[in-house]
């Protein structure tokens, strides 16, 4: 009896929540059933945690911080050959020279540790942090850990043990010439576990120039993807990079394991659950419509000749 009643709840677990490894919604089919975000809990019960991520960034509701000065990036110029993997989640390009960052806030000097990105389908939505409902077609995030581990498991241990920079990308007219190493290496990685070796890049020709990195948002929150862990403080920027529509579409050539389109890898936005999200002295706020015309009509009397 007892044996029965186990193996229909095994079976209950397969139908109802997807058996395996965790995938994003687009991944998910009934003939390939994964744990798809809703039930990324089951992965790692830090997903169901308050202080996750990515989160929707109310501007006005944001709250300026002068200590939120702009970081100080070292060695973000050392020219690498990293190596690019679709890891069946995202592409990901391992860091293992010491580029580090601090100030901006941050308690202490973190290194970077890899990059990865998140899109959405052909160009369309994709970005995981919106900004006042606005989600971008993509976005970079630069996982940095203290300098003082030497592994990312123990760093995820500390509830500050992970810094990530968040990037957002912006469709541009022309390509972005600085992105072609990246771009040109994703026809080689199409199917999941494909990797190959990027001809020398930057961190520092990947995001915009420093005088351009003066605004941004800071708030504490996760990983985006299982674990979940809860030990990232997160500084997302204003200013996006540019990428052409094609540059965009080429990541959606690459592949799940199960050969369908590697698009729409994003994680839903989170509750901020009364977290606040802090601003540098840079980062804007949007003033409401109705603010503005208010504004506008009593600038307008001001500047009337009488
Ligand atoms: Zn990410």
């Amino acid at each position: 009896m007892q044996q029965q009643l186990i193996l229909y709840l095994a079976c209950a677990w397969t139908l109802c929540a997807g058996s395996g490894d965790w995938c994003y919604q687009s991944q998910f089919s009934c003939d390939h059933q994964c744990n798809a975000p809703e039930n990324w809990d089951h992965a790692s019960r830090n997903c169901a945690g308050r202080s996750q991520s990515p989160v929707n960034i109310v501007t006005r509701k944001t709250m300026k911080d002068d200590r939120l000065t702009p970081l100080k990036f070292e060695n973000y110029q050392h020219i690498f050959r990293g190596l690019i993997k679709n890891n069946g989640h995202s592409v990901q390009v391992g860091v293992s020279h010491p580029s580090t960052i601090s100030g901006g806030g941050l308690s202490t000097t973190y290194k970077a540790v890899q990059f990865h990105l998140h899109w959405g389908n052909n160009g369309g939505p994709g970005s995981e942090h919106t900004i006042d409902g606005e989600q971008y077609p993509m976005e970079l995030h630069i996982v940095h850990m203290k300098s003082q581990y030497s592994d990312l498991g123990t760093a995820l241990r500390d509830k500050e043990g992970v810094a990530v920079l968040g990037f957002f990308y912006e469709m541009s007219n022309s390509p972005n010439r600085k992105y072609e190493s990246l771009i040109n290496a994703l026809r080689n990685i199409k199917p999941t576990n494909g990797n190959t070796t990027l001809s020398p890049i930057a961190l520092a020709e990947l995001i915009p120039p420093e005088q351009n990195l003066t605004s941004y948002y800071r708030y504490k929150g996760s990983l985006t993807t299982p674990d979940c862990s809860e030990s990232v403080v997160w500084t997302v920027f204003e200013n996006p990079i540019p990428l052409s529509m094609d540059q965009l579409k080429a990541f959606s050539e690459l592949r799940f394991q199960n050969g369908k389109p590697l698009v729409k890898n994003f994680r839903p936005l989170q509750p901020l659950n009364g977290r606040t999200v802090f601003r540098s002295g840079g980062a804007a706020v949007m003033i409401s419509s109705a603010l503005l015309v208010v504004a506008l009509a009593v600038g307008l009397e001001v500047s009337q000749p009488n």
